[in-house]
């Protein structure tokens, strides 16, 4: 039997998602009636005349609260709690899912509303929150060809097609392209060095292939061992490997993926940028970077070059130096001649190891989850003045025994928010990895006042017998990093749904409140209230904490070049770049790396035609983010590191001034005047060097 309207726990519309009553076959009853009654919502919205904010903004927001109970619970558990059912369950009802969504996206009804409203006379005095509410959801509706005219639109829409099918054919001639080549080693003099989990893995592979499987299966300690493309090979096999001539192989191969023959990736790139260039045009812009920012903070492609210049500069020498003291080990252990691009990584790593010897193994006893939680909480009582306290069990519905519930409480002990917490790994039926994302939405109606939930989902070890869950300290980070997009969601004061929290964040922003907290993981009062041996009660020795710190450092010119030059080829292929000039998008990339890279690629390399985040990802013209928010973290966490780290008063003074902007005011204002009223002044990127220990100068 399947449960009716009533009783189906995916149709209650107040409190927690009751996620202890959720089971497969409410899936599809659920669903569709929540389906139905967002159709009657939708259609009446389009109906009516009514020109206000209450009158288009409620019924949306109506339809984002039944989505909110009737499918993100559906969503979530699959990624939590998944089962062959569930999945049967949520395929069934997803095709009219994503119809719905369309449909309400290109509401040509909704977006003359919209415009209609922006063009009033109740415009100039509304509030800015829902001011940015309404221009994004123009804008939105915009960028998807709404306001085009039927023949332009028509284009539109084929170049979209084109472009989608390209992009997935790109990923796929890339995927193909690494599954093409594998060098099967049998000689254990081959493997020598490599560490055990990296020839687990390449036996596992070998016994994998085809044809391998029902024979024999090789060992770690026998092989035989497949070397393979993929990064997980690839990368550690790179490091560890120490026959040259190998590593020149699997190098070789790497640089030309998808390069050639039928996994060519080469005229897919020129007809890409071509298609994205005529979508601009028709959109109005003059090139695709410009499209892609006026969604962003990023004003414009020269706030990007103008960051990217300083930190290039401020980095380049010290690139060289790294690659000197790379060379220098190398030529002590016996290294004749110039490194090559296939001796970099391995005596990189060599020198890693001499410098700062420590193993993930060493650090965990002294990561307990419970301690790191009780460290992280506390830290988030003195900075922003929140208590977080265990839910006693049974309080909040949850999906699994082990998940807790937390309440969030400000300073004068309202609740204000709470959260559930995944902690442990489940293999069979939990997805990989860490995030955060949001249960409930913060919003506050003249009926009623929904407090935000968020749901934080991390594998670490479950506890076993007298030993409880332990952590590595990049798992301390990913749950601080986690917590902190938790907490813009939290800690938001915004009303409106669609502008409070992480909603409405620009997507160059969004990683600001997440890697800032990532920066207290390296706080030393932070990190030894934490870092207390399981068993023998010892804190974290000196000695490994001064290793982590300075680890953290390593090579970090190299690495932030390389970046940049990503980053800058990205931006120049879809700005300045001319697909039918006489450069080709490998001769732009060639030009960047003369001033990005202390060693230049090698004239056959055609990393391009593997650069799936810009040609097959979201990340065409906004590869540059990742660096836009390092710097905004980074600028962030010396506001803390000015007023002093020591004092605890002005650590509290700028944790709650960080609060009351950053993480209060989300989505409602540009990031970038958020930015300002945190920081009185724009970002400045010397934080980021300073932070990567690329500036000695004292701060001012
Ligand atoms: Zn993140």
């Amino acid at each position: 039997m399947t449960t009716t309207d009533s009783t189906n726990p995916l149709l209650v519309s107040v409190g927690l998602p009751p996620y202890d009553r959720i089971t497969p076959a409410d899936v599809e009853p659920g669903v569709n009636e929540m389906l139905t009654r967002a159709e009657q919502i939708l259609e009446s919205l389009e109906a009516s005349d009514d020109l206000s904010w209450d009158a288009v903004m409620t019924p949306l927001e109506q339809i984002d609260l039944l989505f909110e109970y009737g499918w993100s619970p559906v969503t979530h558990l699959m990624s939590v709690l998944s089962s062959e059912e569930l999945r049967t369950a949520h395929d069934s009802v997803q095709p009219r899912v994503v119809e719905f969504g369309l449909r309400l996206r290109q509401s040509r009804r909704i977006y003359e509303k919209l415009t209609a409203l922006r063009a009033s006379d109740a415009w100039p005095s509304m509030k800015g929150a829902r001011q940015r509410i309404i221009t994004r959801s123009i804008q939105q509706s915009e960028l998807s060809g709404i306001a085009l005219s039927d023949e332009d639109r028509s284009v539109f829409n084929t170049i979209e097609q084109e472009l989608s099918q390209l992009n997935t054919k790109f990923a796929n001639n890339v995927l193909d392209a690494t599954k093409a080549w594998h060098l099967d080693l049998t000689d254990s003099a081959q493997v020598e060095g490599l560490p055990e989990s990296l020839k687990r893995l390449m036996a596992s592979a070998w016994s994998a292939a085809d044809g391998n499987s029902d024979h024999e299966t090789a060992t770690a300690e026998s092989g035989p061992w497949r070397v393979t493309l993929d990064h997980p090979c690839f990368g550690p096999f790179m490091e560890h490997c120490r026959d040259r001539q190998l590593r020149e192989t699997a190098y070789r191969q790497y640089i030309q993926r998808a390069a050639s023959g039928k996994t060519d990736n080469t005229n897919l790139i020129s007809r890409i940028l071509k298609l994205r260039q005529q979508k601009s045009e028709l959109l109005g812009f003059r090139n695709y970077a410009e499209l892609s920012l006026s969604t962003k903070m990023a004003d414009d492609t020269s706030a990007i070059l103008s960051m990217s210049e300083r930190l290039r500069s401020a980095a380049y020498d010290a690139a060289k130096q790294e690659l000197n003291e790379v060379s220098k080990i190398a030529a002590e252990n016996g290294h004749e001649g110039d490194l090559c691009h296939w001796d970099i990584p391995f005596w990189a790593e060599r020198l890693r190891e001499e410098r700062y010897a420590f193993t993930d193994e060493q650090l965990r006893p002294y990561f307990s989850l419970d301690r790191v939680l009780n460290g992280l909480f506390g830290l988030c009582h003195q900075l922003f003045g929140i208590t977080v306290s265990k839910a006693e069990n049974g309080v909040a519905p949850v999906w699994h025994k082990d998940v807790r519930y937390y309440d969030v409480a400000d300073e004068s002990g309202n609740t204000i928010a709470g959260f559930y917490l995944d902690p442990f790994s489940r293999p069979s039926n939990k997805r990989g990895g860490a995030w955060m994302n949001d249960c409930i939405g913060r919003s506050v109606t003249q009926k009623s006042v929904r407090l935000p939930v968020a749901h934080l989902v991390c594998n670490s070890t479950p506890p076993a017998g007298e030993v409880p869950s332990l952590l590595t300290f990049r798992e301390v980070e990913t749950l601080f990093h986690e917590f902190g997009h938790g907490l813009q969601h939290m800690l938001t004061t915004i009303d409106e749904r669609d502008a409070a929290g992480i909603n409405g964040v620009e997507w160059d922003a969004v990683e600001l409140p997440s890697q800032f907290m990532e920066n207290w993981c390296y706080h030393r009062p932070t990190l030894m209230q934490m870092a207390i041996h399981f068993e023998t009660g010892e804190p974290l020795p000196d000695d490994l904490y001064q290793k982590l710190c300075a680890a953290r450092n390593y090579r970090a010119a190299s690495q932030l070049l390389r970046q940049l030059q990503f980053g800058l080829t990205d931006i120049e292929l879809h700005s300045s770049f001319e697909p039918d000039g006489s450069e080709s998008p490998f001769d732009v990339e060639r030009r960047i790396a003369e001033t990005t890279s202390v060693m230049m690629p090698l004239p056959e390399n055609k990393f391009l035609c593997a650069f799936q985040h810009i040609f097959a990802g979201g990340y065409a013209a906004g590869y540059y983010s990742y660096k836009w928010a390092e710097v905004l973290s980074a600028d962030a966490f010396a506001a803390f590191e000015e007023a002093g780290l020591d004092d605890a008063d002005a650590v509290t003074r700028t944790g709650r001034h960080f609060r009351d902007t950053v993480l209060a005011l989300g989505g409602s204002e540009h990031p970038m005047d958020i930015f300002r009223r945190f920081r009185g002044r724009d970002p400045d990127p010397d934080a980021l060097l300073r932070q990567c220990g690329l500036l000695k100068s004292a701060r001012p």
